[in-house]
């Protein structure tokens, strides 16, 4: 039976990373990263690194390679024996490259990549529903003020809307669909297709499934 300790979660914006990262974090007990959620925050308390990173997500672009790169790098430092979920992060195949040499140099390696292939209807659709707690960062699919796990205030995202979406689809389709490819070669891949909104339960149900067939 496989060893599942080092997760990837690839998938477009607001394809359910955010929460199936969640329901894998308690499953296998790991610790998890959200390369946009620590670019946020990063944001937010006026960070030189944040300050280079504003300009491109204002565009809702990609934050240059180097950037996210060193960021990830200091992270997984920090982790050293412990089980991790990277969520959005690699985004591009050169980031994934720098991934697999970084993790070559201390002799370990991605176990399992989740790829949540979502239909880009569906995705359009929850993008002008999806709001993000200002306080913890939860997110929800439904039009809510105030958060259910901190009272913080629930907000749309920025770059959550028509025009961005359809940049970050493109970059999506562009460059990190290529990741999901590089990782598929590699026999890494556990493909979540969904094709019509599900509750997320039942979506984590099946992905624990098809974790188990993966391992075995
Ligand atoms: P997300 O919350 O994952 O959608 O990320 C929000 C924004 O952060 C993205 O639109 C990018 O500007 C930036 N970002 C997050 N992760 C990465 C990454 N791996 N590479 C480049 N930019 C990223």
């Amino acid at each position: 039976m496989k060893e599942l300790k080092h997760f990837i979660l690839v998938g477009a914006p607001a394809s359910g990373k955010g929460t199936q990262g969640r329901f894998l974090a308690d499953t296998f007990g790991l610790h998890s990263l959200s390369t946009g959620s620590l670019l946020r925050r990063e944001v937010e308390s006026c960070t030189e690194l944040g300050r280079k990173a504003l300009s491109y997500m204002d565009r809702a672009m990609l934050v240059p390679d180097e950037i996210v790169n060193d960021m990830v790098r200091g992270w997984l430092s920090e982790m050293d024996h412990g089980a991790w979920l990277l969520d959005g992060y690699p985004r591009t195949v050169a980031q994934a490259e720098a991934l697999d040499h970084f993790l070559n140099q201390r002799g370990t390696s991605v176990d399992v990549v989740v790829w949540m292939d979502v239909s880009r209807e569906l995705i359009e659709q929850r993008i002008m529903r999806r709001r993000e707690c200002s306080t913890c960062g939860y997110v929800v699919q439904t039009p809510e003020e105030e958060c259910s796990k901190c009272g913080g205030k629930m907000v749309s995202r920025k770059d959550d809307n028509m025009e961005a979406f359809a940049r970050r689809w493109k970059d999506f389709e562009a460059m990190t669909l290529p990741v999901a490819r590089y990782y598929e070669a590699r026999g890494l891949v556990v493909k979540m297709t969904v094709s019509e909104e599900r509750e997320p339960a039942d979506v984590s149900r099946d992905l624990a499934r098809k974790l188990e067939e993966y391992r075995q």
